[in-house]
C-alpha cells in the first residue's frame, strides 16, 4: 500500500499528509480553496524538509526500511505488518462488510512510488459496523498478498478512513485475462511524475469489484513506511481482469513496487 513520497516524523502528520496528498477534495474544511490547498501542500513539503527516500530495492528497499528513519522501525519491529500470506483462514461465515461506492470526480497522480488515483468524497465502506471514507486507490505489482504462495500480477488496494483516523484497506487481485475499461481509462491519463494530477470524470470503483464478495480479512499495517499498524484489511478472494498489455503498460513505469510478505505472528486471518 502505497501514500505518497514519504510520511512525515508522525503518524499524525502522516494521516494529514493521506489527506492533503490523498484526498484533499474529503479535506475543504482544512483548504477551502484551491490556492489554500496548494499552499497547504507547499508547507507541507516543507514540513517534511529532511524527506527521507526509500524504494523496493537496494540500499533504500524494503528490508532496509527499518532503519531508514526512526519513524519507519516498526517496519521492522511491528509484529502486525503487512502485507501476508493469506492462508490457514479461519471460515467465519459472510457478512461484515457492505461497499457503497459510486462513480466519482478523480485525479491520476504518479507519486514516484505507483499510480494513484485520488477520490473525491462520497465512497464509504461500512466494515463490522464502523465506517470508513475512501482517500484514493492506487496499484502494486506484483500483488503485494498471497494466496498459499501464489502471487498475482497485480494488486489494486482501496484506502480508506474512519473518522478517527484509522484505516481500512480494500485489496483486490488483478489476473491477466481480458482488458479493463476503468484501468484503461486511469492508464490514458497518467500524467508525467513531476505535471499536475489529472482529472478523471466518473471513475467507478465498482468497476474494481469481482462478482462474489467472499474476502479475507485481518488486522495489518501500511505496506509502505511508516508500516504503521492502522490498517483493517480485506483482501477479496476472487481476482478481477486486466489484459497482459494493461500489465505491461503498468510495469514499464513500475515493473517492482510489492513489498515482501510479512510474519503473521500471533494474528488470525478469517474467511467472510
Ligand atoms: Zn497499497
Amino acid at each position: 500500500m502505497n501514500h505518497h513520497h514519504s510520511f512525515p516524523k508522525t503518524l499524525a502528520a502522516g494521516l494529514a499528509t493521506v489527506c492533503l496528498l490523498g484526498a484533499q477534495y474529503a479535506c475543504q474544511a482544512d483548504a477551502p480553496g484551491q490556492a489554500d490547498a496548494e499552499e497547504q501542500m507547499g508547507a507541507q513539503q516543507e514540513a517534511e524538509g529532511g524527506e527521507v527516500h526509500w524504494s523496493y530495492e537496494g540500499a533504500t528497499g524494503a528490508d532496509m526500511w527499518g532503519g531508514l528513519d526512526p519513524s519507519f522501525a516498526v517496519c521492522d519491529t511491528g509484529v502486525q505488518q503487512s502485507p501476508i500470506d493469506l492462508a490457514g483462514a479461519i471460515p467465519a461465515g459472510g457478512g461484515g462488510l457492505e461497499i457503497q461506492w459510486q462513480p466519482t470526480h478523480g485525479e491520476v497522480v504518479d507519486n514516484g512510488h505507483t499510480i494513484q488515483v485520488n477520490m473525491a468524497e462520497g465512497n464509504t465502506i461500512t466494515l463490522e459496523g464502523r465506517q470508513f471514507s475512501m482517500l484514493q486507490f492506487h496499484f502494486h505489482l506484483p500483488s503485494e498478498h498471497t494466496v498459499e504462495g501464489g502471487v498475482y500480477p497485480m494488486e489494486v488496494h482501496f484506502v480508506h478512513q474512519s473518522a478517527e483516523g484509522d484505516l481500512a484497506v480494500v485489496g483486490v487481485f488483478m489476473d491477466a485475462g481480458q482488458a479493463h475499461a476503468a484501468t484503461q481509462a486511469i492508464w490514458d491519463a497518467i500524467p508525467g511524475v513531476d505535471e499536475a494530477p489529472a482529472p478523471l470524470a466518473g471513475i467507478d470503483p465498482n468497476a474494481f469489484l469481482p462478482e462474489g464478495r467472499a474476502y479475507f480479512r485481518y488486522a495489518g499495517s501500511l505496506t509502505t513506511p511508516p508500516c504503521s499498524e492502522v490498517v483493517s484489511w480485506v483482501v477479496m478472494t476472487e481476482s478481477i481482469a486486466v489484459s497482459q498489455g494493461q500489465v505491461d503498460a503498468f510495469a514499464a513505469l513500475y515493473p517492482m513496487n510489492a513489498r515482501p510478505v510479512q510474519p503473521l505472528h500471533r494474528r488470525f486471518i478469517l474467511l467472510k
